[in-house]
């Protein structure tokens, strides 16, 4: 397990209690006073839980593990697979370095750096700018926990929150995708054409205790690890206590909660 039992109950146990709120969002009966209820659920201007995530990218050893990831979480959120890069919907890929953190290479990076593949997510910005724009309020960020959530009922396709995204972490469905889902899970809902999608830190699976999927798809290296900031104890805050991260185009502002270890 990427993090310790007594760490990872806790955000277990406090998405069970969301479960109300963060169920009803992913399969589309999201209510909104109910969201504004869970803010209560806060130490002073703190949320009582910021969720986020840590990718060592020197625990990847090959493709596969990084596949492994992309596989798992793609499987369990009936994300279509449509070869198209114009049509393509992906919640978790791969980008180089160049891509990944754009302006961030110098002429002395290591090459081995610069040649890797990074592991890349929708960030679960602190400050979102897809949430600022969304006009119907189908893409909010939950005030229990940070996580930015997608109500696909309510989501109209007009795709300001792509536009708003700096990290291209949102796909749209051009194309119906459930034509292109091989192996349905019955336990995640399916989306329509015309609507956006992108993780969901996974929720639905917080709230049945269990860990991401891609975290648990990584369990065996340990390259990703996720946690609750606001503990200190917890293992993702004794990782950025004690390695050099960066994040994802920090001129933008929006504070990624999508943390990385590149070296050292
Ligand atoms: Fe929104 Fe993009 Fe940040 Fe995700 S990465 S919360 S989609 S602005």
């Amino acid at each position: 397990m990427s993090m310790d039992r007594r760490n990872f109950l806790k955000i277990a146990g406090l998405s069970t209690l969301l479960g109300g709120v963060g169920g009803a969002a992913v399969l589309g009966g999201f209510k909104e006073e109910e969201v504004e209820a869970s803010s209560s659920h806060t130490r002073g201007d703190r949320p009582a839980s910021t969720l986020a995530m840590v990718v060592d990218v020197r625990k990847f050893r090959n493709q596969s593990e990084y596949q492994r990831c992309i596989d798992a979480c793609h499987r369990v959120h009936n994300v279509p697979a449509i070869d198209e890069p114009k049509h393509e919907v992906k919640w978790l890929w791969e980008e180089d370095f160049e891509h990944s953190f754009p302006g961030q290479a110098h002429e002395f990076m290591e090459k081995e750096i610069e040649d890797k593949s990074f592991l890349l997510l929708c960030n679960h910005c602190e400050k979102p700018a897809c949430v600022r724009v969304c006009p119907t309020q189908a893409t909010f960020k939950r005030k229990s926990d940070g996580i930015v959530m997608m109500d696909y009922h309510r989501c109209i396709g007009c795709r300001f929150c792509m536009a708003a995204c700096p990290y291209g972490a949102r796909s749209f469905n051009w194309k119906d995708p459930r034509e292109f889902i091989s192996n349905p899970n019955p336990e995640f809902p399916t989306r329509m054409k015309g609507v956006v999608e992108k993780c969901n830190f996974c929720a639905e699976r917080l709230r049945k205790g269990l860990q991401p999927a891609c975290v648990e798809a990584s369990a065996g290296s340990k390259a990703l690890v996720f946690g609750d900031l606001e503990d200190r104890d917890s293992e993702i805050r004794k990782i950025l206590r004690t390695h050099y991260t960066i994040h994802r185009k920090p001129e933008v502002g929006t504070n990624p909660r999508v943390f990385y270890v590149i070296g050292g």
